[in-house]
Protein backbone atom coordinates (compact mmCIF):
# COMPACT_ATOMS: atom_id res chain seq x y z
CA UNK A 1 0.00 0.00 0.00
CA UNK A 2 1.19 3.65 -1.03
CA UNK A 3 -0.15 6.48 0.29
CA UNK A 4 0.40 10.54 0.49
CA UNK A 5 -0.05 10.78 4.45
CA UNK A 6 -0.37 7.82 7.33
CA UNK A 7 -1.82 9.15 10.43
CA UNK A 8 -0.74 7.31 13.24
CA UNK A 9 -3.48 7.14 16.23
CA UNK A 10 -7.14 7.22 16.20
CA UNK A 11 -7.68 9.75 19.65
CA UNK A 12 -8.57 13.11 18.95
CA UNK A 13 -5.44 14.42 17.50
CA UNK A 14 -5.48 11.77 14.66
CA UNK A 15 -9.21 12.34 14.33
CA UNK A 16 -8.22 16.36 13.66
CA UNK A 17 -5.39 16.10 11.10
CA UNK A 18 -7.67 13.63 9.11
CA UNK A 19 -10.20 16.50 8.83
CA UNK A 20 -7.78 18.83 7.64
CA UNK A 21 -6.10 16.43 5.42
CA UNK A 22 -9.68 15.88 3.70
CA UNK A 23 -10.11 19.07 3.43
CA UNK A 24 -6.83 19.56 1.67
CA UNK A 25 -7.43 16.64 -0.59
CA UNK A 26 -4.69 14.72 0.56
CA UNK A 27 -5.26 11.02 0.46
CA UNK A 28 -4.41 9.44 3.89
CA UNK A 29 -5.11 6.40 5.98
CA UNK A 30 -5.32 6.75 10.33
CA UNK A 31 -3.63 3.52 11.65
CA UNK A 32 -5.32 2.42 15.03
CA UNK A 33 -3.87 -0.52 17.10
CA UNK A 34 -6.97 -1.04 19.12
CA UNK A 35 -10.47 1.35 18.40
CA UNK A 36 -11.14 4.67 18.12
CA UNK A 37 -10.49 6.78 21.06
CA UNK A 38 -8.88 3.74 22.25
CA UNK A 39 -7.31 5.60 25.36
CA UNK A 40 -10.68 7.06 26.94
CA UNK A 41 -12.03 3.51 26.44
CA UNK A 42 -8.87 1.32 27.71
CA UNK A 43 -6.48 3.15 29.64
CA UNK A 44 -8.66 5.20 32.03
CA UNK A 45 -10.48 4.80 35.72
CA UNK A 46 -14.03 3.92 36.14
CA UNK A 47 -15.31 6.95 37.84
CA UNK A 48 -12.84 9.63 35.42
CA UNK A 49 -15.26 12.78 34.55
CA UNK A 50 -13.47 15.67 31.99
CA UNK A 51 -11.67 18.63 33.96
CA UNK A 52 -12.84 20.57 30.88
CA UNK A 53 -16.60 21.35 30.46
CA UNK A 54 -18.65 19.99 28.06
CA UNK A 55 -19.07 23.42 26.26
CA UNK A 56 -15.15 23.67 25.92
CA UNK A 57 -14.74 20.53 24.00
CA UNK A 58 -14.84 21.14 20.33
CA UNK A 59 -13.39 19.15 17.30
CA UNK A 60 -12.79 20.42 14.00
CA UNK A 61 -16.80 19.83 12.39
CA UNK A 62 -17.95 18.75 15.96
CA UNK A 63 -19.14 20.07 19.09
CA UNK A 64 -21.47 19.35 22.13
CA UNK A 65 -24.56 19.15 21.03
CA UNK A 66 -26.35 18.06 24.65
CA UNK A 67 -28.26 19.14 27.14
CA UNK A 68 -25.54 20.05 29.38
CA UNK A 69 -22.74 22.03 28.45
CA UNK A 70 -22.01 22.78 31.70
CA UNK A 71 -21.32 19.65 32.65
CA UNK A 72 -18.24 17.38 32.72
CA UNK A 73 -18.34 14.08 30.59
CA UNK A 74 -17.77 10.93 31.78
CA UNK A 75 -15.82 7.63 29.65
CA UNK A 76 -18.69 6.81 27.56
CA UNK A 77 -19.84 10.64 26.51
CA UNK A 78 -16.44 11.23 25.39
CA UNK A 79 -15.94 7.69 23.32
CA UNK A 80 -19.11 9.02 21.45
CA UNK A 81 -18.11 12.28 20.93
CA UNK A 82 -14.90 11.14 19.51
CA UNK A 83 -16.97 8.52 16.91
CA UNK A 84 -19.46 10.80 15.89
CA UNK A 85 -16.18 12.76 14.75
CA UNK A 86 -14.97 9.77 13.65
CA UNK A 87 -17.84 9.24 10.73
CA UNK A 88 -15.91 10.20 7.37
CA UNK A 89 -12.49 9.19 8.66
CA UNK A 90 -10.82 6.63 6.46
CA UNK A 91 -9.52 4.57 9.62
CA UNK A 92 -7.55 1.17 9.81
CA UNK A 93 -8.47 -0.17 13.08
CA UNK A 94 -6.33 -2.85 14.99
CA UNK A 95 -3.45 -1.77 12.78
CA UNK A 96 -0.51 -1.31 15.16
CA UNK A 97 2.55 0.54 13.61
CA UNK A 98 5.73 -1.43 15.05
CA UNK A 99 8.33 0.46 12.70
CA UNK A 100 8.95 3.85 11.20
CA UNK A 101 11.79 3.87 8.89
CA UNK A 102 12.83 6.78 6.60
CA UNK A 103 12.90 5.38 2.82
CA UNK A 104 13.83 7.22 -0.65
CA UNK A 105 10.23 8.37 -0.92
CA UNK A 106 9.41 9.36 2.81
CA UNK A 107 8.66 6.15 4.97
CA UNK A 108 8.33 2.73 5.05
CA UNK A 109 6.04 1.89 8.08
CA UNK A 110 5.91 -1.81 9.27
CA UNK A 111 2.78 -2.76 10.60
CA UNK A 112 0.19 -5.67 12.19
CA UNK A 113 -1.08 -5.98 8.86
CA UNK A 114 1.18 -5.64 6.52
CA UNK A 115 3.78 -2.96 4.93
CA UNK A 116 2.70 0.87 4.16
CA UNK A 117 4.50 3.52 1.89
CA UNK A 118 4.14 7.00 2.79
CA UNK A 119 5.68 10.43 1.45
CA UNK A 120 4.82 12.34 5.46
CA UNK A 121 3.82 10.95 8.39
CA UNK A 122 1.78 12.32 11.48
CA UNK A 123 2.57 11.48 14.52
CA UNK A 124 -1.02 11.61 16.72
CA UNK A 125 -0.02 8.23 19.05
CA UNK A 126 -0.58 10.25 22.58
CA UNK A 127 0.81 11.79 24.98
CA UNK A 128 0.33 9.48 27.54
CA UNK A 129 0.93 6.03 26.63
CA UNK A 130 2.81 4.71 29.48
CA UNK A 131 2.70 6.19 32.97
CA UNK A 132 6.02 7.48 34.78
CA UNK A 133 6.68 5.27 37.46
CA UNK A 134 9.86 6.49 39.09
CA UNK A 135 12.99 4.18 39.44
CA UNK A 136 12.87 4.43 43.41
CA UNK A 137 9.32 2.22 42.81
CA UNK A 138 12.16 -1.15 42.59
CA UNK A 139 12.84 -0.62 46.41
CA UNK A 140 8.93 -1.11 47.20
CA UNK A 141 8.87 -4.05 49.95
CA UNK A 142 6.63 -7.03 47.92
CA UNK A 143 3.85 -7.04 50.68
CA UNK A 144 2.88 -3.63 49.40
CA UNK A 145 0.98 -3.62 45.49
CA UNK A 146 1.60 -1.23 43.02
CA UNK A 147 -0.35 0.60 40.82
CA UNK A 148 -0.39 3.11 37.81
CA UNK A 149 -3.12 4.76 36.75
CA UNK A 150 -3.64 2.59 34.27
CA UNK A 151 -3.99 -0.52 36.12
CA UNK A 152 -6.42 1.13 38.75
CA UNK A 153 -10.46 1.13 37.97
CA UNK A 154 -12.19 1.57 41.46
CA UNK A 155 -10.95 1.72 44.86
CA UNK A 156 -12.32 -1.98 45.32
CA UNK A 157 -9.98 -3.34 43.56
CA UNK A 158 -7.15 -2.35 45.69
CA UNK A 159 -6.35 -4.09 48.85
CA UNK A 160 -8.08 -2.86 51.92
CA UNK A 161 -5.81 -1.05 54.59
CA UNK A 162 -3.53 2.25 53.97
CA UNK A 163 -2.85 3.48 50.07
CA UNK A 164 -0.36 6.08 49.55
CA UNK A 165 -0.67 8.13 46.48
CA UNK A 166 2.32 9.50 45.07
CA UNK A 167 1.37 13.03 43.03
CA UNK A 168 -0.89 15.54 43.47
CA UNK A 169 -1.65 16.70 39.90
CA UNK A 170 -5.12 16.16 38.39
CA UNK A 171 -4.67 12.31 38.75
CA UNK A 172 -3.71 12.09 41.75
CA UNK A 173 -5.88 14.37 43.67
CA UNK A 174 -9.02 12.73 41.94
CA UNK A 175 -7.94 9.37 43.14
CA UNK A 176 -6.93 10.25 46.48
CA UNK A 177 -10.42 11.59 47.21
CA UNK A 178 -12.38 8.95 45.81
CA UNK A 179 -9.70 6.05 47.78
CA UNK A 180 -10.06 8.15 50.69
CA UNK A 181 -14.01 7.86 50.31
CA UNK A 182 -13.97 4.38 50.36
CA UNK A 183 -12.32 3.66 53.49
CA UNK A 184 -9.18 3.21 53.08
CA UNK A 185 -6.83 6.24 54.42
CA UNK A 186 -4.86 8.08 51.96
CA UNK A 187 -1.36 9.81 52.85
CA UNK A 188 -0.70 11.63 49.56
CA UNK A 189 3.18 12.59 49.08
CA UNK A 190 2.82 16.39 47.06
CA UNK A 191 6.03 17.46 44.81
CA UNK A 192 5.15 20.92 42.38
CA UNK A 193 1.42 21.24 41.41
CA UNK A 194 -0.79 23.39 40.07
CA UNK A 195 -3.71 24.51 42.39
CA UNK A 196 -7.12 26.01 40.60
CA UNK A 197 -10.46 26.68 42.01
CA UNK A 198 -13.22 24.74 39.64
CA UNK A 199 -15.21 28.49 39.79
CA UNK A 200 -14.06 32.01 40.01
CA UNK A 201 -15.99 35.09 40.33
CA UNK A 202 -19.11 32.30 39.18
CA UNK A 203 -17.14 31.51 35.94
CA UNK A 204 -15.54 27.70 35.26
CA UNK A 205 -11.71 28.36 35.76
CA UNK A 206 -11.15 27.49 32.04
CA UNK A 207 -14.04 29.60 30.70
CA UNK A 208 -10.84 32.43 32.06
CA UNK A 209 -8.17 30.55 30.73
CA UNK A 210 -10.05 30.35 27.31
CA UNK A 211 -11.60 33.83 26.85
CA UNK A 212 -8.75 35.36 28.48
CA UNK A 213 -6.22 34.06 25.70
CA UNK A 214 -3.73 32.75 28.45
CA UNK A 215 -4.37 29.05 27.13
CA UNK A 216 -3.88 30.47 23.11
CA UNK A 217 -0.52 31.39 24.01
CA UNK A 218 1.31 30.45 21.16
CA UNK A 219 4.95 27.86 22.13
CA UNK A 220 7.04 30.54 20.43
CA UNK A 221 5.78 33.25 23.15
CA UNK A 222 6.22 31.22 25.62
CA UNK A 223 9.46 32.40 27.95
CA UNK A 224 10.67 28.88 29.09
CA UNK A 225 8.86 26.22 26.76
CA UNK A 226 10.87 23.27 28.04
CA UNK A 227 9.55 24.30 31.51
CA UNK A 228 5.62 24.60 29.79
CA UNK A 229 5.76 21.81 28.23
CA UNK A 230 6.76 20.02 31.88
CA UNK A 231 4.40 21.67 33.99
CA UNK A 232 2.32 19.35 36.13
CA UNK A 233 -2.01 19.09 34.54
CA UNK A 234 -3.99 21.41 37.25
CA UNK A 235 -5.65 19.98 40.13
CA UNK A 236 -9.03 19.86 38.31
CA UNK A 237 -12.30 16.88 37.83
CA UNK A 238 -15.65 16.92 37.18
CA UNK A 239 -17.99 19.61 38.98
CA UNK A 240 -16.40 20.75 42.13
CA UNK A 241 -12.85 22.18 43.62
CA UNK A 242 -10.93 19.62 44.20
CA UNK A 243 -7.31 21.34 46.27
CA UNK A 244 -5.63 20.11 49.38
CA UNK A 245 -7.75 21.92 51.61
CA UNK A 246 -10.93 19.86 50.21
CA UNK A 247 -8.77 16.60 50.29
CA UNK A 248 -7.42 17.27 53.91
CA UNK A 249 -10.49 18.24 55.18
CA UNK A 250 -11.90 14.15 54.05
CA UNK A 251 -9.08 13.00 55.72
CA UNK A 252 -6.87 12.60 53.68
CA UNK A 253 -2.76 12.89 55.30
CA UNK A 254 -0.28 15.45 53.49
CA UNK A 255 3.46 14.38 53.35
CA UNK A 256 6.23 16.05 51.08
CA UNK A 257 7.66 14.66 47.75
CA UNK A 258 8.46 11.25 47.88
CA UNK A 259 12.49 11.33 47.70
CA UNK A 260 13.47 7.85 48.63
CA UNK A 261 12.56 4.34 49.30
CA UNK A 262 15.14 3.20 51.70
CA UNK A 263 15.32 -0.05 54.06
CA UNK A 264 11.83 -0.31 53.67
CA UNK A 265 10.61 2.72 54.13
CA UNK A 266 9.41 5.85 52.29
CA UNK A 267 11.10 8.89 52.77
CA UNK A 268 9.74 12.31 52.21
CA UNK A 269 11.30 15.73 51.40
CA UNK A 270 10.58 18.32 54.12
CA UNK A 271 9.43 21.23 51.24
CA UNK A 272 5.57 20.06 51.42
CA UNK A 273 5.00 24.03 52.88
CA UNK A 274 7.02 25.24 50.47
CA UNK A 275 5.34 23.85 47.31
CA UNK A 276 2.04 24.35 49.01
CA UNK A 277 3.20 27.79 49.44
CA UNK A 278 4.65 28.15 45.59
CA UNK A 279 1.08 26.78 44.26
CA UNK A 280 -0.94 29.14 46.64
CA UNK A 281 0.93 32.36 45.08
CA UNK A 282 0.96 31.09 41.30
CA UNK A 283 -2.92 30.40 41.53
CA UNK A 284 -3.14 34.10 42.82
CA UNK A 285 -1.48 35.69 40.27
CA UNK A 286 -3.31 33.55 37.85
CA UNK A 287 -6.24 35.28 39.15
CA UNK A 288 -4.92 38.50 39.00
CA UNK A 289 -4.45 38.24 35.70
CA UNK A 290 -8.25 37.59 34.73
CA UNK A 291 -8.69 40.27 36.86
CA UNK A 292 -6.84 42.51 34.66
CA UNK A 293 -8.01 41.13 31.27
CA UNK A 294 -11.31 41.68 32.32
CA UNK A 295 -10.64 45.06 33.96
CA UNK A 296 -12.33 44.78 37.05
CA UNK A 297 -11.50 44.63 41.01
CA UNK A 298 -9.59 41.69 42.37
CA UNK A 299 -12.34 39.00 43.07
CA UNK A 300 -12.67 36.30 45.35
CA UNK A 301 -9.08 35.01 46.64
CA UNK A 302 -9.18 31.75 48.48
CA UNK A 303 -7.90 30.08 51.69
CA UNK A 304 -4.29 29.10 51.76
CA UNK A 305 -3.25 25.43 51.60
CA UNK A 306 -3.27 24.41 55.12
CA UNK A 307 -0.27 21.80 56.22
CA UNK A 308 0.18 20.27 58.64
CA UNK A 309 2.99 21.77 61.10
CA UNK A 310 5.14 18.70 60.71
CA UNK A 311 4.09 16.07 58.63
CA UNK A 312 5.75 12.53 58.35
CA UNK A 313 9.22 12.57 56.52
CA UNK A 314 8.58 9.08 57.14
CA UNK A 315 6.20 6.04 56.19
CA UNK A 316 7.31 2.42 57.52
CA UNK A 317 6.09 0.42 54.02
CA UNK A 318 6.70 -2.96 56.24
CA UNK A 319 4.30 -2.01 59.24
CA UNK A 320 1.25 -2.98 57.44
CA UNK A 321 -0.42 0.53 57.61
CA UNK A 322 0.23 1.16 53.72
CA UNK A 323 -1.69 -1.96 51.71
CA UNK A 324 -0.82 -0.38 48.27
CA UNK A 325 0.92 2.50 46.47
CA UNK A 326 -0.57 4.55 43.58
CA UNK A 327 1.71 6.25 41.20
CA UNK A 328 0.29 9.32 39.88
CA UNK A 329 3.46 10.65 38.89
CA UNK A 330 2.72 11.26 35.09
CA UNK A 331 2.62 9.81 32.03
CA UNK A 332 4.62 9.51 29.11
CA UNK A 333 4.57 8.55 25.04
CA UNK A 334 6.19 6.04 23.81
CA UNK A 335 8.32 6.41 20.56
CA UNK A 336 9.68 2.53 20.86
CA UNK A 337 8.51 2.28 17.10
CA UNK A 338 9.78 5.06 15.85
CA UNK A 339 13.15 4.40 14.38
CA UNK A 340 14.44 7.56 13.13
CA UNK A 341 16.72 9.62 15.32
CA UNK A 342 14.06 12.39 16.56
CA UNK A 343 13.35 11.20 20.30
CA UNK A 344 15.98 12.89 22.79
CA UNK A 345 17.95 11.66 25.51
CA UNK A 346 14.62 12.01 28.00
CA UNK A 347 12.57 10.49 25.35
CA UNK A 348 10.64 13.67 24.21
CA UNK A 349 10.01 14.25 20.54
CA UNK A 350 12.23 17.01 18.59
CA UNK A 351 9.82 19.03 17.00
CA UNK A 352 9.15 22.77 16.32
CA UNK A 353 4.94 23.13 16.69
CA UNK A 354 4.84 20.30 15.64
CA UNK A 355 7.12 20.31 12.13
CA UNK A 356 9.40 17.45 12.92
CA UNK A 357 11.14 17.59 9.64
CA UNK A 358 11.60 15.82 6.15
CA UNK A 359 8.16 14.87 6.17
CA UNK A 360 7.06 13.61 9.84
CA UNK A 361 4.95 15.48 11.75
CA UNK A 362 3.51 15.28 15.01
CA UNK A 363 -0.01 16.60 17.08
CA UNK A 364 -1.43 16.23 20.54
CA UNK A 365 1.67 16.82 22.53
CA UNK A 366 2.48 19.29 25.22
CA UNK A 367 2.32 22.86 24.20
CA UNK A 368 2.77 21.44 20.57
CA UNK A 369 1.55 24.92 19.80
CA UNK A 370 -0.19 26.60 22.21
CA UNK A 371 -0.79 26.16 25.74
CA UNK A 372 -4.18 23.87 25.20
CA UNK A 373 -1.95 21.60 23.01
CA UNK A 374 -3.04 18.50 24.60
CA UNK A 375 -6.40 19.05 25.58
CA UNK A 376 -9.19 18.24 23.06
CA UNK A 377 -9.85 22.03 22.90
CA UNK A 378 -6.87 22.35 21.56
CA UNK A 379 -6.68 20.72 18.62
CA UNK A 380 -8.64 22.24 15.43
CA UNK A 381 -5.93 25.35 15.31
CA UNK A 382 -2.82 22.97 16.25
CA UNK A 383 -4.05 20.23 13.68
CA UNK A 384 -4.96 23.30 10.68
CA UNK A 385 -1.87 24.65 11.27
CA UNK A 386 0.53 21.60 11.00
CA UNK A 387 -1.85 19.79 7.91
CA UNK A 388 -1.38 23.41 6.18
CA UNK A 389 2.72 23.51 6.41
CA UNK A 390 2.55 19.51 5.68
CA UNK A 391 0.37 20.39 2.07
CA UNK A 392 2.93 23.51 1.71
CA UNK A 393 5.90 20.93 2.17
CA UNK A 394 4.44 18.37 -0.31
CA UNK A 395 4.14 21.32 -2.91
CA UNK A 396 7.73 21.94 -2.15
C1 LIG B 1 -6.19 10.84 32.79
C2 LIG B 1 -6.33 11.88 31.73
C3 LIG B 1 -7.36 12.79 31.78
C4 LIG B 1 -7.49 13.77 30.80
N1 LIG B 1 -8.52 14.65 30.88
C5 LIG B 1 -8.70 15.58 29.91
C6 LIG B 1 -9.80 16.47 29.93
O1 LIG B 1 -10.57 16.50 30.88
N2 LIG B 1 -9.98 17.34 28.89
C7 LIG B 1 -9.12 17.37 27.84
O2 LIG B 1 -9.34 18.17 26.91
N3 LIG B 1 -8.04 16.56 27.80
C8 LIG B 1 -7.81 15.67 28.80
N4 LIG B 1 -6.71 14.84 28.76
C9 LIG B 1 -5.66 15.09 27.75
C10 LIG B 1 -5.96 14.54 26.36
O3 LIG B 1 -7.22 14.97 25.88
C11 LIG B 1 -5.89 13.03 26.32
O4 LIG B 1 -4.62 12.58 26.71
C12 LIG B 1 -6.20 12.49 24.92
O5 LIG B 1 -6.36 11.09 25.00
C13 LIG B 1 -5.11 12.84 23.93
O6 LIG B 1 -5.55 12.58 22.63
P1 LIG B 1 -4.55 12.12 21.50
O7 LIG B 1 -5.35 11.90 20.28
O8 LIG B 1 -3.41 13.07 21.44
O9 LIG B 1 -3.93 10.76 22.07
P2 LIG B 1 -4.68 9.42 22.45
O10 LIG B 1 -6.09 9.66 22.83
O11 LIG B 1 -3.82 8.70 23.40
O12 LIG B 1 -4.72 8.68 21.06
C14 LIG B 1 -3.57 8.10 20.49
C15 LIG B 1 -3.98 6.84 19.80
O13 LIG B 1 -2.85 6.32 19.14
C16 LIG B 1 -2.89 4.91 19.22
N5 LIG B 1 -1.51 4.44 19.05
C17 LIG B 1 -0.44 4.68 19.85
N6 LIG B 1 0.66 4.08 19.36
C18 LIG B 1 0.28 3.45 18.22
C19 LIG B 1 0.96 2.64 17.28
N7 LIG B 1 2.27 2.38 17.40
N8 LIG B 1 0.25 2.14 16.23
C20 LIG B 1 -1.07 2.41 16.10
N9 LIG B 1 -1.76 3.16 16.97
C21 LIG B 1 -1.10 3.67 18.02
C22 LIG B 1 -3.45 4.64 20.61
O14 LIG B 1 -4.04 3.37 20.68
C23 LIG B 1 -4.47 5.77 20.76
O15 LIG B 1 -5.77 5.40 20.39
C24 LIG B 1 -6.56 13.84 29.74
C25 LIG B 1 -5.51 12.92 29.69
C26 LIG B 1 -5.39 11.95 30.67
C27 LIG B 1 -4.24 10.98 30.60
Amino acid sequence: MHVTTVVIGAGHAGLAASHFLRAASIDHVVLERGEVANSWRHERWDSLRLLTPNWLNRLPGASYEGPDPDGYADMAEVVDFLERSAKDVPVRTGVAVTSVRRSDGGYSLTTSQGPIEARTVIIASGACNVASVPGLAAAVPSSVEQVTPFDYRTPSRLPDGGVLVVGASATGVQLAAEIQRSGRPVVLSAGEHVRMPRVYEGRDVLWWMHHSGIWSQRYDEVDDLTRARRLPSPQLAGASTLDLNVLTSLGVELVGRLSAIRDGAALFSGGLRNVAALADLKMNRLLDTFDEWAGTAPGERFQPTRVPDSSRWRLDLTSGEIRSIVWATGFRPDYSWLDVPVVDAKGSLVHDGGVVGDGLYALGLPVLRRRRSTFICGIEDDAREVVDQLRLDLAG
